[in-house]
């Protein structure tokens, strides 16, 4: 084999990946991170439409410019962000916008502050910058959520960037106004980068979203269709950053995708203009099954913090060999430990599974695991 670049013999492919490939056909998914909703009809035409138009040529490199604006307009209507057109990227997902943004600004002897737990590809993006990865503890004492006296004990003169993401993947978590305004004031103050991931904002209960860039001029706030829309598949996110900032991301988007797929698009544009009352439906229905996951684990005496918001629980489980006889008996979760040194003791459980397989998956688990 030809000897590989540096940067790739950091990265550890997806373990949560494996283990899919691994489960056993009729088993309960509980380790998912996508909705099990379809994409909503009024988007599935809008790009129907927009093949039989011929929409299919590239588009902007930063994306369709009415796209743009209507994401100007979200971002100044639910998250209280003034920017413009110009300053939006249209990305493949957020996975690009994380990735364009750490390829941006990050580089070897930088280090950049990580949630612990928190999502993966965090860590891999940040290995492939160089950069160096310090962990800030969310501890369950603080319902896992990031908190700023914890942010700022970890700042040096090396910190270039911050790794944000309320609601949280792997733990529900949504973080308080006030630690985002901290930590904004912070970003500021000792001038490093919020990187912000909001794409959970709007599956979210009994909690407001905060956007730390409403507080700060050096945040890079990403954000997706995939999980507020469904459209997983379609890789669709944005980012919006100010002037300079954009412009440095854009250099990296530019020369790596060119543009966003243009059907994906006209996808998005209708998802931002139609109707929502699919995405409150699915709010909603998220909502009811993470009251019954909560409860029933709860009930086979597995303590849970207050999930607030996203589709994940993230129960404390001793027993190191649950993920195991769960996936034995049938279903999958994943090793909360996947996700940080303090997920050890957890184990993440996705509810974005019907109602019933839920129900059934905690019959299982209360039979064939925690009293069999
Ligand atoms: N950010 C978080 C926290 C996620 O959980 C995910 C997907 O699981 C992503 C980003 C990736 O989203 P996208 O499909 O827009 O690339």
């Amino acid at each position: 084999m030809i000897n590989p670049a540096s940067r790739t013999k950091l990265i550890e492919l997806s373990q949560i990946r494996k283990m899919f490939e691994a489960t056993k056909p009729g088993a309960i998914n509980l380790g998912i991170g996508e909705p099990d909703f379809d994409v909503p009809q009024n988007i599935k035409e809008a790009m129907k439409k927009s093949i039989d138009n011929n929409e299919t040529h590239y588009t902007p490199n930063k994306g369709d410019l009415d796209l743009r604006e209507e994401i100007v307009k979200k971002f100044k209507n639910d998250n209280g962000i003034k920017t413009n057109p110009e300053n939006v990227i249209v990305t493949v997902g957020a996975s690009e916008a994380l990735f364009a943004s750490t390829q941006a600004f990050v580089e070897p002897g930088d280090e950049v502050l990580l949630p612990n737990p928190s999502f993966l590809l965090y860590e891999a993006v940040i290995n492939l910058s160089g950069g160096k990865i310090v962990p800030v503890d969310c501890k369950m004492e603080n319902e896992f959520k990031l908190k700023a006296d914890d942010v700022a004990e970890k700042i040096t003169d090396k910190t270039k960037a911050i790794i944000l993401n309320s609601p949280s993947n792997p733990t529900g978590a949504v973080m308080d106004k006030e630690d985002i305004k901290a930590i904004a004031d912070l970003s500021m103050d000792k001038n490093f980068l919020i990187i912000s991931d909001e794409i959970y904002e709007k599956i979210i209960y009994d909690k407001k979203h905060y956007s730390a860039a409403k507080y700060s001029d050096n945040v890079i706030t990403i954000n997706g269709f995939s999980k507020t829309y469904a459209m997983t598949g379609l890789r669709v996110g944005y980012l919006t950053a100010n002037d300079e900032h954009t412009e440095e991301i854009f250099k990296i988007h530019q020369n790596s995708i060119a543009c966003a797929n243009s059907t994906a698009q006209r996808g998005a544009y209708e998802a931002l203009t139609g109707p929502q009352d699919e995405v409150n439906n699915m709010v909603a229905e998220f909502k009811n099954r993470r009251d019954l996951i909560v409860k029933r684990l709860n009930e086979m005496g597995y303590e849970t913090v207050n999930t607030e918001g996203a589709f994940y629980v993230f129960p404390k489980i001793e027993d190191e060999d649950f993920v195991k006889k769960a996936a034995d008996a049938g279903v999958v979760t994943v090793n909360g430990a996947a996700f940080g040194s303090n997920g050890q003791g957890h184990v993440r459980m996705s509810y974005a599974n019907s109602y019933e397989n839920i129900e059934k998956a905690m019959d299982i688990l209360e039979e064939r695991v925690v009293n069999g």
